[in-house]
């Protein structure tokens, strides 16, 4: 008693993966972000290489797109 190790349950651990995954992919694109500032083609789209508008990496520092190439490369997905 007073000694309750609290039990990890299987939707306990479902949450921890999906937690974990989640973190992974943050990360997976933290790296790539920073590799992107590396070689110097941070804020350039991937299609066209112009600077991506400073409104778009605004809303997302992620943006790989100029606002010319945004909606195409959403119909990717
Ligand atoms: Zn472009």
């Amino acid at each position: 008693m007073g000694n309750e190790v609290p039990q990890l349950t299987t939707s306990d651990l479902e949450r921890l993966a999906a937690k974990v995954v989640e973190l992974e992919s943050q990360l997976a694109q933290l790296q790539s972000l920073m590799s992107r500032i590396d070689s110097n083609s941070y804020g350039k789209c991937e299609s066209c290489g112009m600077e991506i508008e400073m409104e778009i990496l605004a809303a997302d520092p992620n943006a790989l797109f100029c606002s010319r190439h945004f909606s195409t490369s959403q119909n990717l997905f």
